[in-house]
């Protein structure tokens, strides 16, 4: 991708002998692949299998952002780190991984979210960017930078034994908004902590990422421009749709957005409602000017038991039922376990609810904390 190009160190040749050997990569595919920079964005379930085999294969110089902490719920599909790493910050892990990997691969380590105020300077920084991120604010974000710095966008996603894996704003092709205009309403699409996801699905999916971007550095093969691949896990059949450029995109069709903007999508992690612990919430409870304390669970749920001095209102329902809610008081929602909460909790902030909490842990913590008893009616 560069003019010129770096030459390789002998220990390099070695390591990369098996590149080498290949007649359309060898030595001049491999001095492409050091001159490379990629931004890699989300060191999660897809970043992972990019990321080593990014710096497995040789790539010159691995920027990854990523805002997270390591949790041990991740390891189930985020190879790159480890029981040990448990805690810390998925791009500290990620860079001690990768350097062990391949030392000769220089790594950049950005602890932080992907933003409209920082992203277009990390685009333009490198040669193509590689979006292993779960977020469709993130996703917008990165298409739109990568349109105005005219930068390959090596894009793919997961939903529970589905995936999907594409090469965006490439010449010629499209850019995320020609394939999905405009962002999914709040809730419509659940988050992995809420849907599921089977752990290889993103190894899989994320190691097409990582080939994707080796062939685009590299210089050889058709890269995934135009063609929409579909992967199903379970009955393992990969499909490819043609898809094309929109020439009405307001991106990288007419040109309408010439500067960054967050879109308005409510299922990022870094999105969420600050949270209430059971205790507190059974104190705020006892005393005077208590909160508004929501049930977001389903009538089956809410039938089997509550906490005391519930209302209740379904999450399906609640965006209809608003206005039944005072603005001008605090609201502590909840749900089973605190995920549907949260969703519920952002859709209240973004209808302008100022003080909006959300119960950790759900009726479940709090009958472990507060009520032994299973809170019934
Ligand atoms: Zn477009």
């Amino acid at each position: 991708m560069k003019d010129r190009l770096p030459p390789l160190e002998p220990a390099e040749a070695v390591r990369y002998s098996r590149h080498l050997l290949l007649p359309e990569l060898g030595l001049a595919g491999q001095r492409r692949l050091k001159g490379t920079r990629v931004l890699l964005v989300g060191a999660g379930g897809l970043g992972s299998p990019a990321a080593l085999y990014l710096a497995a294969a040789g790539i010159g110089h691995l920027t990854v952002v990523d805002f997270d902490t390591v949790d041990v719920t991740n390891l189930q599909r985020q190879v790159l780190h480890g029981t040990r790493d448990v805690g810390r910050p998925k791009v500290e892990s990620a860079r001690d991984r990768l350097r062990d990997l391949n030392p000769h691969v220089s790594i950049d380590a950005v602890a932080a979210r992907l933003s409209p105020e920082n992203a277009l300077g990390l685009v333009r920084d490198h040669d193509l960017v590689v979006d292993g991120t779960d977020s469709f604010a993130t996703r917008y974000l990165i298409s739109d930078a990568c349109v105005l710095a005219g930068k390959p966008n090596v894009h793919a996603s997961i939903f529970r034994f589905e995936g999907q894996a594409t090469v965006l704003s490439a010449p010629g092709g499209p850019c995320y908004r020609c394939l999905y205009p405009s962002p999914p309403g709040p809730g419509e699409v659940p988050s992995c902590a809420e849907a599921g996801v089977l752990g290889i699905l993103p190894g899989l999916l994320g190691t097409i990422q990582a080939t994707e971007a080796i062939k685009l550095a590299a210089g050889i093969g058709e890269p995934l421009v135009g063609r929409l691949l579909l992967v199903d896990a379970l009955q393992m059949t990969f499909r490819t749709l043609r898809v094309a450029r929109d020439p009405l995109c307001p991106a990288c069709g007419t040109g309408q957005i010439r500067e960054l903007r967050e879109e308005g999508v409510a299922c990022t992690p870094a999105e969420r409602v600050p949270e209430m612990t059971p205790l507190e919430l059974a104190a705020r409870m006892a005393a005077a000017g208590h909160p508004i304390l929501v049930d977001v669970r389903e009538q089956h749920e809410w039938d089997l038991g509550r906490i005391p001095g519930a209302r209740h209102v379904p999450l399906s329902r609640l965006a209809g039922e608003l206005g039944s809610l005072d603005r001008a008081r605090e609201v502590v929602l909840y749900c089973r376990s605190g995920v549907r909460s949260q969703t519920a909790g952002l859709l209240l902030r973004s209808a302008g609810f100022g003080r909006v909490w959300s119960l950790a842990g759900g009726i479940l913590r709090y009958a472990d904390e507060v009520d032994r008893s299973p809170p019934r009616a």
